[in-house]
C-alpha cells in the first residue's frame, strides 16, 4: 500500500513539476499561467498532449521540439525530475498527513523561486506576497506540531493556535531583520527581494527555526561560492544570487529544522 502511494505521488510530482516549469517561464514575463496552452518558444507551434508527458517527452524527443528541432533547456527536465523525487521522498517521510500537504506546497513555491532567481536574479513580489498571506493563514489555521516542538515552554503555555501564530510572526520579523542589515550594509550584494523572502521563510518555518534556514543558506552559499571559485566555474567577482541558497536551506529546515537546531544547541550545553 505505502509503496503504491509513494509511486502515485512521485508521478503526481512529475506532473506538478511540469506546471512549475510553466510558472518559471511565464511569471517573470507577466504572462497568464493558464492561457494560451503550452507552445514551443522557438516555432510557436502549440504542443500536443504527447509532447507534454512529464519527463518522458523530454527524453523521447531527445530534448528537442518535435516540429522545429529547437533544443529544450535541461532545466525543464531537472525541475520535473526533482519535483517528482521530492514528492516521493516527502510522501515516504510524512505519509498522508496535513504536514505532507503543507510541505509539498512550500517546496513547490521554493523550487519556482530558486529557478527564477537563478535565471533572472529576481525574487518576484507577486510570488512572495501572496504566499506570505497563505503562510500566515496556515500558521493560524493548520495544526503544525513541528512549529512548536522545540520550545513548548517558550510560548508561556499559550494555546497551540496562539503559539503557532506568535511563532510564525516572530519568525517573519526575525527573517526580515536578519537580512535587512546585510542588505543595507552591502549594497548591491543582497537585494530587498532576499529580505522579503526571508520574512516569508520565517512565516513558513516559524521561530526559532528561521535561524536554521537563514544561517544554513549563508553556510551553503559560502561553501558553494568557494567551490565555484576554486573550480573556476565562476570568477570571484561574479554575483551569485542568494535566493537559491535560501530556498534550499528552507526546504531542509522544513523537514530537519528541529533536529538541526537541537544538534546545534547541544554543542553548547
Ligand atoms: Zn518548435
Amino acid at each position: 500500500m505505502e509503496i503504491t502511494l509513494i509511486v502515485i505521488f512521485t508521478l503526481l510530482g512529475a506532473a506538478v513539476g511540469s506546471f512549475l516549469n510553466v510558472c518559471i517561464d511565464r511569471l517573470p514575463a507577466g504572462k497568464s499561467l493558464v492561457s494560451p496552452p503550452s507552445f514551443c518558444d522557438a516555432c510557436q507551434r502549440p504542443l500536443l498532449l504527447k509532447d507534454l508527458i512529464p519527463l518522458f517527452s523530454f527524453l523521447w524527443l531527445h530534448r528537442r521540439c518535435r516540429y522545429c528541432g529547437a533544443p529544450l533547456p535541461w532545466r525543464v527536465f531537472l525541475v520535473e525530475a526533482s519535483t517528482a523525487a521530492l514528492f516521493g521522498i516527502l510522501c515516504w517521510h510524512y505519509g498522508l498527513t496535513l504536514q505532507f500537504g503543507i510541505t509539498i506546497f512550500y517546496f513547490c513555491v521554493f523550487i519556482v523561486i530558486l529557478v527564477i532567481d537563478l535565471k533572472h536574479q529576481l525574487i518576484l513580489n507577486k510570488i512572495v506576497y501572496p504566499v506570505a498571506v497563505v503562510a500566515l493563514l496556515l500558521d493560524v489555521l493548520a495544526p503544525q506540531p513541528e512549529m512548536l516542538t522545540l520550545a513548548p515552554n517558550a510560548f508561556l503555555g499559550m494555546p497551540d493556535i496562539a503559539a503557532r501564530t506568535v511563532s510564525g510572526i516572530a519568525g517573519g520579523v526575525t527573517g526580515f531583520i536578519l537580512l535587512l542589515l546585510p542588505a543595507i550594509i552591502f549594497r548591491g550584494g543582497m537585494g530587498m527581494g532576499d529580505v522579503k523572502m526571508a520574512a516569508l521563510i520565517g512565516l513558513a518555518v516559524g521561530f526559532p527555526r528561521v535561524f536554521v534556514a537563514v544561517f544554513g543558506a549563508i553556510v551553503l552559499g559560502g561553501f558553494l561560492a568557494v567551490f565555484l571559485v576554486l573550480t573556476r566555474l565562476r570568477k570571484r567577482k561574479d554575483a551569485i544570487p542568494f535566493g537559491p541558497y535560501l530556498s534550499l536551506a528552507t526546504m531542509v529546515t522544513m523537514v530537519f529544522g528541529n533536529q538541526l537546531l537541537n544538534w546545534y544547541l547541544r554543542l553548547f550545553s
